[in-house]
């Protein structure tokens, strides 16, 4: 089974069918931020579609919510993210570029300086970036603790011009854009974009607890947006400045948090194996106890081989449990307020409220009816990326065959992801059969994307929808108009049925399972 090796094929893949552009392209491009094109968009939709109907519709103990973007600073201070959330970087005294220490990497035998071009930095960088070991943001981590390690740079190397060992002191960078909100000066303040979705979760705790009948355990899920001034980019989509999040918020009694936590790491898993994803490119890397947050108890990545350069296991989606340090955090932001209204908003002039001494009975404490008592709930939060996810659904599904000596390039998408489930064809433009065609398209369409196409050769036209990853693509030829019956092929097996067109809708939804 032929893979894809090298980014920049499933760059070239995904601009040459319209699935992901480089954003402002015509200006010369903006790095770090990508467009979805007409398949692309579709694709997109699919995967949001597919992790809602797990994680929410498809369970009775989860709820949906969509917050705003724009959020109370508070927000983030109590988060910890107005004060921790950075990445520690060097700049190199060469180049001036500046690059996450934890991404830097040790001179091992003779290196070739990558091209200076950071215009092109996921066609140049990409691979060498996709093979470098992630590692998780600073977060919530002192940044005084982590500058207090040792960092010792002597022999790590720039990333852009090659040098060895000539950075300045570690320094952390701040990852949050900021923006202004407020027309007059007096009213005027600074905000964040938020640069996760599950704060606006914890913010609507409350919210949901007195307007539905929710019952612990329970969670609350939302997608959405997020943006990070992240320092290293690169490698296409996988880790870029604004991105899909899709995160759950799982509230549970402590004492069963041990149990909840397994219980989603699986789910988490096996939803992208029920996707589709091969089992061998997926897996787990649970954390190390110095790796962990201080309030989180447990922590498991789910990781992805990316098969670029080397082929090299990255993250997709986090799962932790972190204990109940969000809403305790949020109830002291709570007592915040103020102090920074006498601090004329300004988040820099303030320093958290402590905890009360009762704040298991807090405002965003939860009343158990059963066993008459509040208290804080635990959280087990998986949290996953949307436009990772296509990624990775987009290079598994990826395939090169022969076909009577020809290549055939193909995505394998599950149904539920494939941006066009049926593609319609008239075997010519004549004898009545375009208007057969176009009557199936016309009624297939109401259940789910259709493409119709009419132009040159069926084989060819076999060809683009395999390359588009649409599973069935159906034929009005001469024997239509004897026997009602169309060529039904599927995409993996090319293998042709005839369905009669009374039974096509139930024959489609049976083997789309839609
Ligand atoms: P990384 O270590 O790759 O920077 P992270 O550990 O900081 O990621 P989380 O904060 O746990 O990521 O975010 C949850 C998920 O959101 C990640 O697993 C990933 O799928 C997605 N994600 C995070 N940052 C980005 C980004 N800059 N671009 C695209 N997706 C992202």
């Amino acid at each position: 089974m032929a893979k894809i090796t090298k980014l920049d094929d499933i760059v070239s893949l995904c601009k040459r069918r319209g699935f992901i552009f480089q954003s402002s392209e015509i200006y010369g491009g903006l790095a770090s931020c990508y467009d979805y094109g007409p398949l692309g968009v579709e694709l997109k939709n699919n995967v949001r579609k597919a992790w809602w109907k797990a994680v929410v519709q498809m369970r009775d103990d989860v709820v949906g919510l969509d917050c705003s973007i724009l959020m109370h600073p508070l927000v983030w201070k109590a988060s910890g993210h107005a004060d921790q959330f950075a990445d520690l970087i060097a700049e190199c005294k060469k180049c001036n570029t500046r690059t996450r220490v934890d991404h830097l990497r040790e001179k091992v035998a003779e290196q070739a300086p990558l091209e200076n071009h950071p215009e092109d930095e996921l066609v140049a960088a990409g691979d060498s970036l996709l093979t470098e070991q992630a590692e998780e943001h600073t977060e919530h981590i002192s940044i005084d603790a982590a500058l207090a390690k040792a960092q010792d740079l002597s022999n790590k190397v720039c990333p852009n011009c090659g040098t060895v060992g000539r950075f300045t002191e570690p320094m952390p960078f701040k990852l949050m854009f900021e923006t202004q909100m407020g027309a007059n000066v007096d009213d005027s303040m600074t905000l964040f974009l938020r640069p996760e979705t599950a704060q606006g979760i914890f913010a609507n705790f409350r919210n949901v607890l007195d307007t539905t009948r929710v019952k612990i355990p329970f969670g609350i899920a939302q997608i959405g947006k997020s943006f990070r001034n992240e320092v290293t980019t690169k490698a296409f989509i996988f880790r870029t400045r604004e991105f899909e999040q899709a995160e759950l918020e799982f509230f549970c009694e402590p004492g069963t948090d041990d149990h909840w936590y397994e219980h989603w790491k699986e789910a988490r898993f096996n939803w992208y194996t029920d996707l589709g994803l091969k089992k061998e490119n997926l897996r787990f890397r649970v954390h190390d106890a110095d790796e962990l947050a201080h309030y989180a108890k447990a922590c498991v990545d789910v990781e992805y081989r990316f098969p670029f350069g080397s082929g090299d296991w990255q993250e997709l989606e986090g799962v932790a449990n972190r204990t109940d340090f969000d809403l305790r955090q949020h109830q002291r932001g709570m007592r915040t307020l103020n102090k920074w209204f006498e601090n004329d908003r300004d988040l820099t002039k303030i320093e958290l409220s402590g905890e009360a001494e009762d704040y298991q009975s807090g405002p965003l404490s939860y009343f158990d009816d059963e066993q008459k008592r509040r208290y804080i709930p635990y959280v087990i939060e998986p949290s996953a990326g949307i436009d990772r996810s296509a990624l990775a659904f987009l290079v598994d599904a990826y395939d090169e065959e022969e076909v009577r000596g020809e290549k055939r390039n193909l995505l394998r998408f599950h149904p539920a992801l494939a941006p066009i489930k049926v593609a319609v064809f008239p075997l010519v433009k004549k004898d009545g059969m375009p208007e057969i065609a176009q009557n199936i398209y016309n009624d297939l369409k109401k259940y789910f994307n259709c493409f119709y196409d009419q132009k040159g050769a069926v084989g060819r036209r076999y060809r683009r929808q395999d390359e588009a990853g649409t599973p069935f693509c159906l034929t009005v030829d001469g024997q239509t108009k004897q026997d009602n019956t169309v060529t039904v092929r599927e995409r993996d097996s090319m293998e042709q049925v005839r369905v009669s067109t009374d039974q096509l809708l139930s024959h489609l939804r049976e083997k789309l399972e839609v």
